[in-house]
């Protein structure tokens, strides 16, 4: 793996966006355009090789036997849940503190999602409270590695086992993220992955991808990726539309090669915002685990009232900080301010503010910094130095 630099210029640091995807095109653009072209003369557009090619690629990857791809990490939560044949009367555990995706689909194959509070740390699932949500109708867990934090694999793999669960694991956040050095989305029975242009493995547009060790499921999903048929014209069952364009997949093959040095730069950048703001009052940057190799999709921190110059937001001490940092031209995101839980779509589960005080606080306190592989140590020098003038005590 090449050494993970961190990027010095000299160029002026103005507006600090969240992410900025066109410096990333910049360091790719003859590789990516060269496939591009490629592709466009090949007149294989669905389907054909460059699909067929990124699909191998990405499951020696992920260290899977199969990878189907699809058009989106939506589609390829639904397709798992289909294909494992989830669907009304059954239940399926997740968090509340995720992309609604997660849920939406649970709802949109007829099963219900099963909320289950998360981990004040890592704002993860809380695997200590899994169990005592486990009913007769539980048919899976559907854990989140979210902001590319790897959930604990080994003990929620132990959890399902014994209560004989499917593991569909949302690692749209997390492609390159390890447990202990198995990368996310080999463990569970299937990992769902998101080719969406802002996720640290982007396309040029969407694209998702299933990966799973059984043979059986792979072929399920590439059954009902195509309006449910294994024979050309003859439909077993109501499938979807949800292909990856051979001029993703293309382009999805060039990127996969450079992700892992995007991940370590990533995780060099986390480090440094790590050392930067650890003494900061009133900010808790993210804390990774020993056993997981986070990708940081997100840098996210909590913003909690250990500031006067904060405090006088009142309760909103995050939305005054985010505003300030918006002022001095950093440009900073809450994901997510709203619990699944407390959604209106879901008001029909009952269950109100207080059920999920963790999931509820940390809606109040995140904030994610600007953070993308090509981020400079004079951007995230400006990023920290706004911080610290937006959040030093005025009493000091
Ligand atoms: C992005 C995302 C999805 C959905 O992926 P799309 O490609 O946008 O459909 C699902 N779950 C999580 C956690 C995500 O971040």
């Amino acid at each position: 793996m090449p050494t993970p630099h961190l990027r010095f210029a000299a160029s002026d640091v103005t507006k600090i966006p969240p992410l900025d995807l066109t410096q990333q095109y910049k360091t790719i653009q003859g590789e990516v355009e060269a496939a591009v072209l490629k592709l466009l003369a090949s007149g294989s557009y669905i389907g054909g090789e460059a699909v067929t090619g990124f699909e191998q690629q990405f499951a020696d990857y992920i260290g899977t036997t199969e990878a189907v791809s699809c058009n989106s990490g939506t589609d390829a939560l639904y397709l798992a849940l289909r294909a494992l044949e989830v669907g009304p009367g059954d239940e399926v555990i997740t968090t509340p503190f995720t992309f609604f995706a997660t849920a939406e689909t649970i709802s949109a194959v007829g099963a219900k999602p099963v909320f289950v509070d998360i981990e004040a740390g890592s704002f993860n699932l809380d695997l200590d409270q899994v169990e005592a949500a486990i009913t007769s109708r539980t048919k899976a867990i559907m854990p989140v590695h979210l902001f590319g934090n790897p959930v604990d694999m080994v003990r929620l793999g132990a959890i399902a086992q014994r209560h004989n669960l499917f593991v569909i694991e949302d690692a749209a956040q997390a492609a390159g993220a390890e447990w202990q050095g198995q990368k996310v989305g080999s463990w569970g029975h299937v990992g769902c992955f998101s080719f969406f242009p802002t996720k640290n493995l982007g396309a040029c547009g969407d694209g998702g991808c299933v990966t799973t060790n059984d043979a059986a499921i792979a072929e399920k999903i590439t059954m009902l990726r195509q309006h449910g048929m294994r024979q050309r014209y003859y439909h077993e069952a109501f499938g979807v539309t949800s292909r990856l364009d051979g001029l993703q997949a293309a382009i999805l093959s060039i990127k996969l090669k450079h992700l892992d040095q995007w991940n370590e730069q990533r995780r060099a950048i986390a480090s440094r915002y790590g050392q930067l703001l650890a003494e900061v009052p009133g900010i808790v940057p993210p804390q990774s685990t020993a056993d997981g190799t986070a990708v940081w999709h997100q840098y996210t921190l909590r913003v909690q009232p250990g500031s006067s110059n904060l405090c006088d937001q009142g309760e909103h001490y995050r939305d005054g900080l985010k505003e300030k940092l918006a002022d001095q031209d950093v440009i900073s995101m809450i994901y997510y301010p709203v619990p699944l839980h407390l959604q209106v779509v879901y008001q029909d589960l009952g269950l109100g503010e207080g059920s999920f005080p963790v999931a509820e606080q940390a809606a109040q306190e995140v904030l994610s910094l600007p953070m993308f592989p090509e981020l400079l140590i004079k951007q995230q020098d400006k990023v920290v130095a706004a911080i610290r003038q937006a959040t030093s005590a005025l009493v000091a």
